[in-house]
């Protein structure tokens, strides 16, 4: 192999090429981006950039010394066997590293909406909240809590519009997601509230009324970012579909990070996780597999969230759970753990129990079976369960 094309240069694209060359790669690569930035972390864009701890998060990568010839500013348009055309022109490769991770869902509506995806979109949302400023947030997930908090604390009015019943509804469920409502004390926080436009001044609920703001920040997910592959001969559902080595369906492509549905051989199911873990580690598979050599990517999912000031954590995959258990309750730190049918660990969500969180993902990986009444008291460690 001569020459690998890397699509995206955020955190999977960078770690692949780095996976390439320690892998002893020397041929060329190119990494196209479509942001001008070189490669930075996004945990940190809600957190500390947000919160003004931080102006940026560059990850500490010399790209000279990595031998990457960088295209920042330029996007892939398509793909045919063997060549990616980009808005610089075409790229021929011999591999190619799909690693383009996703856009966020924007709303209807007419009014100065904003998302929080990139550096330059925390700047522009940062230098927003000011003090007594009417902050509409909508959507109470990962992003829109994170958001909350740096509003809260920026001295701003928070209003936070979630369709669900709870917040994290979605992610992890009503029932945990309501387990975390006592957060949002200070915060207008509207349960079951359906967004039909973001208009001038504000947002419009289904139903007519209106929530008045200065700023709206949507955070209701994101999809994978893939247009550009509509028109390709390669698979594509909920992402770019990948067997458990992350190898996509035309020849020499793999795909990795936020854009990737790999194969996991766990959990006997097809997964798309859109968490900086996986970015970080899918790329040895990713680039082993461009190689010839034989990796599995089979990991056991994690993430986590610094929201109300709290640390959430979780690792597994709770939909292969059956039973909901909790270790403590809603005053102090508490876990939620999802047990299977037979009494083995799906998923463990620890809160401000960081033990829990790393004992209960050896414990998933091992596949070890817990013993129910133990695991309720919080007192006895997780892995002696
Ligand atoms: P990305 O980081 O999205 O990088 C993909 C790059 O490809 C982008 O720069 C994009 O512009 C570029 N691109 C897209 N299309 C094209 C194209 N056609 N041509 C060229 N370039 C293209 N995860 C956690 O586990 N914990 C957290 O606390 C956490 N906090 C987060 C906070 C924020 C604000 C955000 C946005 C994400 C957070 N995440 C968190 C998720 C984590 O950051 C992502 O999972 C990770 O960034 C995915 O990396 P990636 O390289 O796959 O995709």
């Amino acid at each position: 192999m001569n020459h690998v094309v890397v699509v995206g240069a955020g955190l999977a694209g960078l770690r692949t090429v780095e996976a390439l060359r320690s892998r002893g790669f020397t041929g060329r690569v190119t990494m196209v981006g479509r942001e001008r930035h070189r490669p930075y972390d996004r945990p940190p864009l809600s957190k500390a950039v947000l919160s003004g701890e931080a102006d940026d998060s560059y990850i500490g990568t010399d790209l000279a010394a990595l031998g990457v010839d960088f295209w920042p500013g330029v996007s892939a348009k398509s793909l045919r066997a063997g060549v990616v055309e980009t808005t610089e022109g075409e790229l021929g490769y011999d591999g190619l590293v799909i690693a383009t991770g996703a856009d966020p869902i924007r709303l209807p509506g007419d009014g100065p909406q904003h998302v929080l995806r990139t550096l330059d979109d925390a700047h522009e949302v940062r230098a927003m909240l000011v003090p007594g400023a009417r902050v509409a947030i909508i959507g109470a997930g990962w992003i829109g809590a994170e958001v909350a908090t740096a509003a809260r604390r920026a001295g701003c009015e928070v209003t936070v519009v979630e369709a669900g019943p709870a917040p994290l509804a979605t992610a992890v469920g009503a029932e945990i997601g309501a387990r975390t409502e006592r957060w949002y004390d200070g915060i207008d926080l509207r349960l079951g509230a359906m967004v039909d436009s973001v208009d001038e001044g504000g947002v419009r609920l289904v139903g007519g009324a209106f929530v008045d703001a200065h700023v709206v920040v949507t955070g209701i997910g994101v999809r994978p970012a893939v247009e550009w592959l509509a028109d390709a001969d390669i698979d594509l559902h909920n992402g770019v579909v990948t067997d458990e080595r992350l190898r996509a369906s035309l020849p020499g492509v793999v795909a990795v990070g936020d854009c990737a549905a790999w194969w996991s051989r766990r959990w006997q199911t097809r997964l798309r996780v859109e968490h900086w873990d996986s970015a970080l580690n899918a790329p040895e598979v990713a680039a082993a597999t461009l190689l010839g050599e034989d990796a599995v990517y089979d990991p056991v999912p994690y993430f986590w969230s610094e929201q109300f000031g709290h640390m959430v954590q979780y690792a597994g995959h709770h939909p292969a759970g059956e039973r909901l258990l909790y270790r403590g309750d809603t005053e102090g730190k508490w876990s939620a753990v999802w047990l299977t049918a037979d009494d083995a660990l799906a998923a463990v969500l620890a809160v401000d129990r960081p033990r829990d969180l790393v004992q209960g993902r050896r414990i998933i990986a091992s596949g070890q079976r817990l013993d129910a009444k133990r695991l309720v008291d919080p007192e006895v460690s997780l892995r002696d369960c």
